[in-house]
């Protein structure tokens, strides 16, 4: 039984197949520019061309469109690769780079030169943005638009050559100067870079082209059936089109729009997260602040979460802003099923258990996970000497107040049962220390007569290890922080609390615990452990809280 599409492509695809165009294959490409990390928004559309291809038998191609050599490095290019993979994507041999068809591109352009349909214009870069007009303005044309075809073919070789200086002169499509579309009003097709390294072709270059024009005759060279792309490009559509109906290629795959992921409280512009790397307010791209793919799995996302967020928010045309909790209830709903659990006590109050032998250790055992018996128990050290967090003790307060208050009792998760006898204070009235004694008879079973309901987390004081902990909060405290007109920048919405470093006493089976494994801290949220992280020195990050705290 045939399911229906879940969004408008597959719905295209699915006609496409069912009436054999494209000669019934689906073969879709990831074409991203290496000039920064993936962040998010590249998610959707990694998940969305893989997927595709994968659903429909067809083929995925991993493209670098490094048309732009200023901008474009190795490391980039690395990261990509790593990033997609990590998502759980495989382009196998089908690794391309767009300067690989440099010189089948150039071949393009002289065929298009030889057919009157390009030209080589001298105007200056502003001289072009001004003849271009506006959208209610025709465009003029350029006094060298009707060079001939020699002139032309000469002095494209020339370019080659090296002969005319950057800015000179560029290439420029020979379309129409009154469209109503300006990206039809005669293009820039190539352009002259000199002294630039390409990462890929070294100096062999010093023209490039254009994205308009690689794009189409990349994707046609590698036999792409569908070209998916967001929604800036729909009016490119036409350019692309033209650019292969008017040059010796056979295949033309379909350009089809759909719109960008916008995520609240973040940027995703390559730009701006390149500022917020280059001027040091992150500590680097994996920062887990990020939006970045790295920052995600730096923080503690899986694969899995991300691939379901990009499953629920599904494909569509028009553009929106999505709210950060919709990715953290992914994140949340994933460790809730598979992280350990642990006890983590994030700030520290000592609590002395005055009729516990000294020197005594009890090793406990702990279920990992409440839910799921195959992930095995862990030995927990209680000692008369333990920390508990200040949050949950008080003097004084309501019976709605479940965990522990002077003269009250409190259940220490996978333990017993304690009371609160006495509370030290140090000269300026801060409780420094509880001292409380424990019921033996409640290892495991309910007290004797009474009611003790709350249930707090704890760490022996003497076998618990110190951890620096890592809480992050919203990177930005304006949910649309690049799009405030209001404000010089976007900089200026930075939250300035998104980091807080706390020093908490974890319980002993953390001092185990390597780069990645993932934690839910019981009652806290859900933590891993960061690449900074040493056995004389644990770091965590927190992922995501237990609950969404972003909820208005
Ligand atoms: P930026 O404006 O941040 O530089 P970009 O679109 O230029 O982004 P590319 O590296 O060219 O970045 O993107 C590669 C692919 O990922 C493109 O096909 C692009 O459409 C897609 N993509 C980029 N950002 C998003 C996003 N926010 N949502 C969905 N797809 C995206
Ligand atoms: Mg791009
Ligand atoms: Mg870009």
């Amino acid at each position: 039984e045939k399911t229906a599409p879940t969004h408008f492509i597959r719905q295209i695809i699915e006609r496409d197949l069912e009436a054999g165009k494209h000669g019934g294959r689906v073969h879709t490409r990831f074409p991203p520019e290496p000039n920064g990390f993936l962040h998010i928004g590249h998610a959707k559309s990694i998940c969305l061309n893989f997927g595709l291809a994968r659903d429909y038998n067809g083929l995925c191609n991993l493209r670098f469109d490094d048309t732009n050599p200023n901008k474009e490095n190795v490391d980039y290019v690395k990261a990509i690769q790593e990033d997609v993979r990590w998502l759980g994507f495989d382009w196998q041999d089908r690794l391309y780079y767009a300067s690989d068809y440099f010189e089948k591109l150039y071949g393009y352009a002289v065929e298009l030169i030889k057919a009157g349909k390009a030209y080589v214009c001298d105007l200056s870069a502003e001289e072009i943005r001004e003849y271009r007009g506006t959208l209610t303005e025709p465009g003029r044309e350029s006094p060298y638009r009707n060079r001939s075809v020699e002139e032309n073919l000469d002095l494209f070789q020339r370019f080659r050559a090296g002969e005319f200086p950057d800015g000179s002169r560029v290439l420029r499509a020979k379309i129409d100067m009154a469209s109503p579309n300006m990206n039809m009003r005669d293009p820039t097709l190539y352009r002259i870079r000199h002294g630039v390294i390409h990462h890929q072709t070294g100096e062999e270059w010093c023209i490039y082209p254009m994205y308009d024009f690689t794009h189409p005759i990349s994707d046609a060279l590698e036999g792409i059936t569908h070209s998916l792309c967001t929604l800036e490009f729909e009016d490119h559509r036409p350019l692309y089109d033209w650019v292969l109906d008017n040059i010796s290629i056979d295949c033309h795959p379909q350009q089809i729009e759909f719109s960008r992921l916008n995520l609240e409280y973040t940027v995703m512009s390559k730009r701006k997260l390149t500022q917020l790397v280059d001027e040091g307010l992150m500590s680097g791209w994996d920062d887990p602040r990020m939006p970045t793919i790295a920052g995600l799995r730096r923080r503690g996302y899986t694969p899995a979460s991300i691939r379901t967020f990009c499953d629920r928010i599904g494909v569509t045309k028009s553009a929106n802003s999505v709210e950060m909790g919709m990715l953290e209830a992914c994140i949340r709903e994933d460790l809730d099923q598979h992280a350990r659990r642990a006890l983590v006590v994030l700030n520290p109050l000592k609590v002395v258990i005055e009729n516990y032998p000294e020197g005594q250790v009890e090793m406990l055992d702990a279920p990992n996970h409440p839910k799921d018996e195959s992930m095995g128990s862990r030995q927990l050290a209680f000692t008369r000497e333990l920390y508990i967090d200040r949050a949950d003790f008080r003097e004084e307060a309501s019976k709605k107040y479940k965990r522990l208050v002077s003269g009250g009792e409190v259940r220490l998760r996978n333990a017993y049962v304690i009371r609160c006898d006495q509370v030290i204070k140090d000269d300026s009235g801060e409780i420094v220390e509880l001292r409380c004694s424990y019921d033996p008879d409640t290892l495991g079973a309910n007290p004797v007569g009474r009611k003790v309901r709350g249930v707090i987390q704890w760490a022996s004081a003497s076998h618990g290890l110190r951890a620096e902990v890592r809480l992050y909060d919203r990177l930005f405290n304006h949910p649309a922080p690049d799009s405030d007109k209001s404000v010089d920048s976007f900089l200026e919405h930075l939250n300035p609390d998104s980091l807080q470093v706390v020093e908490a006493v974890v319980e002993p089976s953390l001092g185990q615990a390597v780069e990645g494994d993932r934690f839910q801290f019981e009652r806290e949220g859900y933590f891993c452990v960061d690449k900074d992280s040493r056995p004389d020195h644990l770091v965590f990050n927190r992922t995501v809280t237990l609950r969404d705290t972003w909820a208005k």
